[in-house]
Order: C-alpha cells, then sequence, then structure tokens
C-alpha cells in the first residue's frame, strides 16, 4: 500500500505532484500516476508501470497542466503492475477520478452489481469499483456521494476523489491507511506522509480513521463519515525532511518496528472473518479434497523467509497435521530432493526476486510440484513462477534486520495453518472460530505492547 498525493491551490500541480510522489518513493511502489483538472473543466492523465522516471519520461514526451490534481505510486494488491491497472482510476463519464491505498474487500460483489448496472470495467483493480460506486451515487455534490459510496465499502482504505464538474475541490477519506492534509496559504494539500507536503507548509492534520476531509484552496472541513463536524488541532511538524521520511523515528528499523501492527493489518484483512469465524484463503483453491491429497508442504526460503518457514512448520504440523519440511532455497537444487506426487512446495521470499528462492522454485516446477509463494511483491518473479500466491503487505523494509518482513508472514503462515486444519478436518469449527478470533486481535495486541517501549527499553 503505497503513496497519495492530492494538491488544491496557485501553483502549477504537475510539479507538486510529482515532486510529492517522489518523497514517497521510500515506500516503494510498481506503477505511478497522476491526473490534473484545469479549472475550466479539461481532465488530463497519465500513468506508467515502473518507476517513476517512466511516469516523468512521459510527461516530458505528452506535457499536461492543471489548476488541482492527485497523484498515486501503487502497490498492486489487486491486478498486475500495469499501465491500465495504474492508478488514478475514473467512473465511466470519465469526470470522477480517484487514487486509493488500500484493498476493497466487497470489490467482487460490486463490481459485479454495477457491471449489471451497465458499467464498464477497463481495469483489474479493487479501485476501480469505488470509481464507478460513487459515480453512481453522484447527485451534483462530490462530497455527498463519496459518502454515501463510503457506506457501502468494505476493508480498507485511503482514498482522494476529485471531480471535474467541482472545480478546485479534493474529497479524502480514512479507514486504514493513513492521509495527512497539509494547511497552506491559499493551498492545500493531502498525502500519505509528510514528506511531500513540508516544503510547502509544516502545519498538518493527520486524518483519522473513520473521518472524510473536505479540501479546497481556501479550507480544510473534517467530518466523521455521517457528515459530523470533527473539531481538530492542526499540528506543526519541526521534523527536517529526513527525520520525516523515518516518521519521526531515530531509524528506519524503529519505524519498521512500529509499523508491524499496521502491516499485520493490511496482510490479514480480507482473510479473517471474525464473525463468521472463519478464513479465506481463496488464491490457493484449498478445498478439502486438495487438503487432504497433500502428502507433505515444502517450504522455501532463505535468511529470515527461512526462520519464517521454520514456525509455520511447527503451526502447519500442530494444527493441519499436515507434514512440512523446510528447506534452505540455497541448497535445494543442490541435493537432489525427493519430491513425492502431490508434495507442495511453497517459496517464502519478501522479495520475490531472492536469486536462491527463484532456482530453488524453478527446481520444484521442473519436477512438477505444484507450486505456491508467500511473497511481498505482487508481480515480481517468484508471483510469476508460483501456481498461486499469498501475498503479504509489509511495505518496503529498509532496515537489514527484518521486522514487519518476518511477521508479516508469520501472520500468513498462521492463516494457512488455521486454512488447511479446518480443510483437513483436523480442527472443529469451534477451534477455528478461536484462532481467527485470537489472530484478528494480534494488530492491535502487538500495538499495546509497541506502546510500552520507553518502559521496555529501560528494563533491558
Ligand atoms: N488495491 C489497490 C490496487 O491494487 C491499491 C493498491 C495500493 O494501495 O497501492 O490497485
Amino acid at each position: 500500500m503505497c503513496g497519495i498525493v492530492g494538491y488544491v491551490g496557485h501553483r502549477e500541480t504537475v510539479p507538486v505532484l510529482l515532486g510529492g510522489l517522489q518523497r514517497l518513493e521510500y515506500r516503494g511502489y510498481d506503477s505511478a500516476g497522476i491526473a490534473v483538472v484545469k479549472n475550466s473543466g479539461s481532465l488530463d492523465l497519465a500513468r506508467a508501470a515502473g518507476k517513476l522516471v517512466n511516469l516523468v519520461a512521459q510527461l516530458e514526451a505528452s506535457p499536461i497542466s492543471g489548476d488541482y490534481g492527485i497523484g498515486h505510486t501503487r502497490w498492486a494488491t489487486h491486478g498486475p503492475p500495469t499501465e491500465d491497472n495504474a492508478h488514478p482510476h475514473r467512473d465511466g463519464s470519465g469526470k470522477i477520478v480517484l487514487v486509493h491505498n488500500g484493498i476493497i474487500e466487497n470489490f467482487l460483489e460490486l463490481r459485479e452489481r454495477l457491471q449489471a448496472g451497465g458499467c464498464e470495467f477497463v481495469s483489474e483493480t479493487d479501485t476501480e469499483a469505488i470509481a464507478h460506486l460513487i459515480s453512481s451515487h453522484y447527485e451534483g455534490n462530490l462530497e455527498d456521494a463519496v459518502r454515501a459510496a463510503l457506506e457501502e465499502l468494505e476493508g480498507i482504505y485511503a482514498l482522494v476523489v476529485i471531480s471535474v464538474d467541482e472545480p478546485q475541490k479534493m474529497v479524502a477519506a480514512r479507514q486504514g491507511p493513513p492521509l495527512v492534509i497539509g494547511l497552506g496559504d491559499g493551498e492545500n494539500f493531502v498525502a500519505s506522509d509528510v514528506p511531500p507536503i513540508l516544503q510547502y507548509t509544516r502545519d498538518v492534520i493527520f486524518l483519522d480513521d473513520g473521518q472524510v476531509a473536505l479540501v479546497t484552496q481556501e479550507s480544510v472541513r473534517i467530518t466523521d463519515f455521517a457528515g459530523h463536524d470533527v473539531p481538530v488541532e492542526p499540528q506543526r511538524i519541526l521534523w527536517d525532511a529526513v527525520t520525516a521520511e523515518k516518521g519521526g523515528y531515530r531509524h528506519f528499523m524503529l519505524k519498521e518496528i512500529h509499523q508491524q501492527p499496521e502491516a499485520l493489518r493490511d496482510s490479514l484483512v480480507g482473510r479473517l472473518h471474525r464473525t463468521a469465524g472463519s478464513l479465506a484463503l481463496p488464491e490457493l483453491d484449498l478445498d478439502e479434497q486438495l487438503a487432504l491429497s497433500i502428502p507433505r508442504l515444502i517450504l522455501l526460503g532463505c535468511g529470515t523467509s527461512w526462520h519464517a518457514a521454520l514456525v509455520g512448520k511447527y503451526w502447519i504440523e500442530q494444527l493441519a497435521r499436515l507434514p512440512v519440511s523446510v528447506d534452505h532455497a540455497s541448497e535445494f537444487r543442490y541435493r537432489d530432493p525427493i519430491i513425492e506426487p502431490g508434495a507442495v512446495t511453497c517459496a517464502l521470499t519478501q522479495s520475490g526476486e531472492t536469486a536462491d528462492t527463484l532456482a530453488a522454485m524453478r527446481e520444484a516446477k521442473d519436477r512438477g510440484a505444484r507450486l505456491w509463494t508467500i511473497c511481498n511483491v505482487i508481480g515480481s518473479m517468484a508471483t510469476r513462477l508460483a501456481d498461486a500466491t499469498l501475498i503479504t503487505q509489509a511495505g518496503p523494509e529498509i532496515g537489514v534486520a527484518s521486522t514487519k518482513a518476518f511477521t508479516t508472514q508469520l501472520a500468513v503462515l498462521a492463516c494457512f495453518a488455521i486454512a488447511a486444519a479446518r480443510a483437513r478436518g483436523a480442527i472443529d469449527q469451534g477451534r477455528a472460530a478461536a484462532l481467527v478470533g485470537a489472530l484478528t486481535e494480534v494488530p492491535s495486541r502487538m500495538a499495546e505492547v509497541l506502546n510500552h517501549d520507553e518502559a521496555l527499553r529501560d528494563i533491558a
């Protein structure tokens, strides 16, 4: 889940958006795009797969300009990192445009309904459904339409929406991923984090979950989803740009330690259904027949991923009574491994590009194994090689000692252990529901522990 920038004001919008996206690059991304609108009512859009330089090159070749606009760096969750899937996304009329970080859990249901109503989808993203949904509620007031759409969205999201018909206005909403409003002089900003804003203003409002911001050139109004005003005190950020990238922490590793609750929540969203006490991993098609037919699961990984696999072995064997072996991916292809018929290989890799892990995956594939991967980057080589991918949502990890990449792998392994246990009939529904309930609580429990970091440091 990546970066959002939005701008309304007196400056040329494109450089503000591109500069902002550059300052969000540290969050990692696989594609990027911007949409700018002129007050006279024309919209221009540019999107490119890959690095920001590709978008910049495209804009140099065909420049665009506008009076307000939005930009996005994408970390794909639904649909590969292509230009068509890159944000911003539009409704059918092309007048409502939005960027989104997060995951819409009920997007399939929404898409089917909207398609039945005549909407044509042009991307594979969950995000596009939001654009069409807002459009279906639009009766001349963007803010009202966004609010009505929010009532129907399930999942986590940070959104910024603009409309060609309502100049100099952005509607932002948060339920999960962060959003910050920058308060300028005759100009205002929205971004996923403070670095894009800092060179223009140090006065910001951190939007809370369940809040909507109506941002124009001269004003910012914060309300709850129902539309009631929420009084907020702007904060003055005194960090320099480097500290801001570290979120005010002394170093990236500390920041990443504190990002774990959020990364875990993002990795579990859409998988756990607490009320039903059930868990879904549709990516694997793990029905009873498949689950019972697997004689052994072979987990492959290097370094941190190998350690996560060792923990996974405990959980999977204990809960699902499924034999698991854990291999160093770097050794696998050199030792003439035995892969019995029906065995499944699952490669754990944060980047999806670890050379030894990819070589082990190819070896397994050549020997006829079904191939899964637990990976942090959609579109990476591991996800392209694998028959099925369980994605983690750790975001980029800069600290060399792994933190959130490791714990999100564990979260997904725990989901697999429970799903496999249920599918193999090794645990009953009551036990599964208890485990799902416990797993749902892990992110907030983690946050609670991390709140005591000062005290823990003293003890250490
Ligand atoms: N789920 C959206 C997509 O796949 C947003 C991803 C993001 O947060 O960058 O396009």
